[in-house]
């Protein structure tokens, strides 16, 4: 697919893009012209926060969670307020957001979902669902919840559209024209600001690949956090109701660096998936997400991981559990 574009000679924003968008708009379910393709999550991010007015607002989001989410914010001109963790969960605690927030970014952590169908937002929402694609709360699958849906297509994500790469998600019509709108920056007439946002007809061909593939990304995915479970790691998980991704497998335990040490001398990566010095804010102030920063390592799961290698890792951790 990825050849066919560059043989066309258009490899820009044009029908590979509106493609890729529609089969994105197939698989979660939407009806087309409810996507809208981008060059990352941050700029996702970014394009959410402002299609929501976003600037001189509080933006909740969670004090554990990725950079982006204050990059964002920050960039779109709100004023961060953060959500420190839950205790059984290193998502966010929705029931502690700020009275003053107007609008929420809530990330599903490590393809572990959480279910807010039935909270009532009186605020804007924003689902992240950068490392949850593919997972599903009450039968239906992440994207949707709030008000806008963003994805990442990073190259270490559940896909990927060659390297980098975005989608925004809406059923809100005038969303989804303001976000096109903002898109598409030349020839434009009426000189309003609009960055370069857009993603590639090359990148959305990988990205139809990549989707074409993606069942069999999670059930090699499954397959792997399955060998850890019957190992009897204790492993991070969800509750009923819930059916997650398996877009990282995390040990809970304090041996953190006796783990990774271990894996290390055998060639393995293991990592903490977010240390206390990435947290978005005072540890003192969000102790639930400081503790998940102390109590977590991040086992290999990739769909190209080999069984050989997944005993190996099992071996080398279960002698230091
Ligand atoms: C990766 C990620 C992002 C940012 O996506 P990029 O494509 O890397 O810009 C945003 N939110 C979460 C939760 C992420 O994991």
């Amino acid at each position: 697919m990825a050849l066919q574009v560059i043989q066309s000679g258009w490899v820009a924003q044009g029908k590979a893009v509106e493609r890729f968008e529609n089969e994105f708009c197939d698989f979660l379910g939407l009806p087309y012209g409810s996507a809208v393709a981008v060059s990352s999550g941050t700029a996702a991010l970014y394009l959410a926060l402002l299609a929501l007015d976003a600037k001189g607002k509080n933006i909740a989001f969670p004090a554990y969670s990725c950079s982006a989410l204050r990059n964002a914010t920050a960039l779109a001109g709100g004023n961060p307020l953060l959500v420190d963790s839950m205790l059984d969960s290193p998502n966010m605690d929705i029931y502690t957001i700020d009275n003053n927030a107007n609008i929420a970014i809530i990330p599903h952590m490590y393809g572990l979902p959480q279910d807010f169908t039935k909270h009532n937002f009186k605020i804007s929402v924003i689902e992240d669902c950068a490392q949850s694609l593919g997972a599903r709360v009450a039968q239906t699958l992440v994207g949707l919840q709030g008000n806008i849906g963003i994805f990442s297509f990073y190259a270490t994500k559940l896909m990927t559209t060659g390297g980098q790469g975005g989608m925004i998600v809406s059923r809100d019509a005038s969303i989804i024209n303001e976000l096109k709108d903002y898109r598409l920056f030349d020839r434009r007439f009426d000189a309003k600001v609009r960055f370069n946002f857009q993603m590639t007809d090359l990148q959305a061909a990988i990205g139809s690949a990549q989707l074409q593939q993606f069942p069999n990304f999670l059930k090699r995915r499954a397959d792997i956090f399955q060998q850890y479970q019957e190992a009897n790691f204790p492993l991070l998980d969800v509750g009923q109701d819930i059916q997650p991704v398996r877009f990282r497998a995390i040990l809970r335990t304090t041996k953190q660096n006796e783990i990774i040490t271990a894996l290390h001398q055998d060639n393995i990566s293991a990592v903490i998936p977010l240390q206390d010095l990435e947290l978005l804010g005072p540890k003192e102030v969000y102790p639930n997400a400081y503790a998940w920063t102390k109590n977590t390592v991040s086992l290999p799961i990739y769909p190209s991981l080999k069984d050989e290698d997944v005993k190996r890792i099992i071996h080398i951790v279960k002698n230091v559990l």
